[in-house]
């Protein structure tokens, strides 16, 4: 088990940020609590259970130098967040962003706790990352940067106590320097230390578009269960990432969607006619962007959310919908992509209007589920083919998708509330057989 001191205090509320009113629309963290907070409610656990599943269980905070390419040294501020470990490993990305703070990462980990729960893998919740411009730094840069980020964190991950993985900005060769630098360390082979490695050095097949294809088969079963043909369905897709790229190719493949906007850091692009994911993909490889692809017209990052389209997926940061732009969103369906997109006002108001949300940790579970299998087959030393990871992933999320829809129904609550309700039910009895609570 891990046996960390928090970095915390509980019954603090924030770690002497001074946020408080503004908090509820801008601070993942506050708005992780509240949603649990609901489902606590429901489903009347008792206090102790309740504070253990509001605050993460432990948190490493720690300054690190980076020698730069110019000869100068910079120091970093890095974060590792165990949230909660009671039915497994803590197991979460790693994110290198500018605005990355310790209450985005308490958030992530949050809603990897809840994830793991809601496809019922064996694992934790976790996060961490760096508060970095990664676009701004060399390769040997970067690679120094996540070679000394695992120095620092290497006493708190291992295969069997904490498992990171790829999230914004980062990617397979990153998840390959950090398992080398790891792997210094331990002075043996641990493959199942990280996940999203490249295939070469124990990655899994179907790990590079899980998200998309587990978020795209939670729209598939939400079309037979609402009746819809989604065929031909315009979408727009906020941030051409790993999710979002792959979330316009397999949803244009798997259900014939027709995407006709998508957008990036830079901006978005709109063409009513459809974008085909070949072209578009390319063009972001070579110019860095989505502007400018030619026939398209340019529209902002706020547009994008609220153009008159069938799905909308917001598959960039968190927070892009809230109570200034709830009312305005026009899709019937949001698969929420991303992470934490939608603040809790702007939940209720969706809900209020019949917009279906397939809600953030049910829709991008994908990911961390082929990231257990690709633990399970490093610790076999044993690797499956493509079609067996496909297989097994449609298996845990149609099983998801299914038991978080009984449940709504069930308790006639919207789909976020009730993938809590599934999630925390399963967190909270494993602390009980644990006697934790
Ligand atoms: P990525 O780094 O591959 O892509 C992020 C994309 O978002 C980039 O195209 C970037 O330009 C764009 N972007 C950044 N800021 C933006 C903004 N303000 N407006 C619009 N676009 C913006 O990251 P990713 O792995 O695709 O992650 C995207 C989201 O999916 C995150 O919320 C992440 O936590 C979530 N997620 C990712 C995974 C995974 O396996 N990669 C799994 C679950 C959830």
């Amino acid at each position: 088990m891990i046996n960390m001191t928090p970095y915390s205090t509980a019954g603090v509320e924030f770690s002497g940020n001074g946020y408080r009113e503004e908090a509820l629309e801008t601070n993942p963290f506050l708005i992780a609590q509240r949603q649990l907070e609901e489902a606590v409610e429901i489903l009347e656990l008792d206090d102790a259970t309740h504070e253990m599943l509001r605050w993460p269980k432990g948190e490493f905070k720690f300054a690190f130098p980076v020698k730069m390419d110019d000869g100068s040294t910079r120091v970093f501020h890095g974060y590792r967040v165990h949230y909660n470990d009671a039915r497994g490993p803590a197991k979460g990305g790693l994110r290198f962003h500018v605005k990355e703070t310790l209450d985005t990462v308490r958030a992530l980990a949050a809603w990897m706790t809840w994830k793991t729960a809601v496809v019922d893998i064996p694992l934790g919740g976790g996060k961490g990352g760096v508060t970095c411009n990664p676009k701004e730094l060399t390769r040997s840069e970067l690679e120094r940067l996540s070679r000394g980020y695992i120095r620092r964190v290497a006493d708190f991950i291992g295969p069997h106590s904490d498992v990171p993985a790829p999230d914004v900005y980062t990617n397979p060769q990153i998840m390959a320097w950090m398992l080398d630098e790891y792997e210094v360390i331990a002075r043996q082979h641990l493959p199942g230390v990280i996940t999203g490695k490249p295939i070469a050095l124990g990655g899994s097949q179907g790990r590079g578009d899980a998200t998309a294809r587990g978020g795209i088969l939670t729209l598939r079963e939400t079309a037979k269960a609402l009746g819809m043909d989604l065929q031909g369905a315009t979408t727009a897709v906020q941030g051409y990432g790993n999710a979002g790229s792959y979330g316009h190719k397999l949803g244009a493949e798997i259900l014939g969607l027709k995407i006709v906007a998508a957008s990036d850091s830079r901006g978005g692009i709109y063409n009513p006619h459809g974008l085909e994911h070949k072209d578009l993909a390319e063009w972001k490889r070579r110019t860095g962007s989505v502007v400018n692809f030619p026939g398209a017209e340019a529209i902002t990052n706020e547009e994008i959310l609220e153009l008159d389209v069938t799905i909308l997926m917001p598959a960039a940061l968190e927070g892009v919908i809230t109570h200034h732009n709830a009312d305005r969103i026009q899709a019937k369906i949001i698969a929420e992509l991303a992470n934490g997109p939608t603040s809790l006002e702007a939940d209720h108001i969706l809900h209020d209007r019949g917009v279906y949300v397939i809600p953030d940790f049910l829709c991008n579970a994908g990911g961390v589920t082929v990231s257990y299998f690709e633990q399970t087959q490093n610790a076999y030393n044993y690797y499956w083919s493509e079609s067996e990871v496909h297989q097994r992933l449609e298996a845990k999320m149609v099983t998801a998708y299914h038991c978080v829809r009984a449940m709504a129904e069930r308790m006639k609550v919207h789909n976020r509330l009730a993938a809590y309700l599934v999630s925390v039910q399963r967190v909270a009895t494993a602390m009980q057989l644990r006697g934790w609570v």
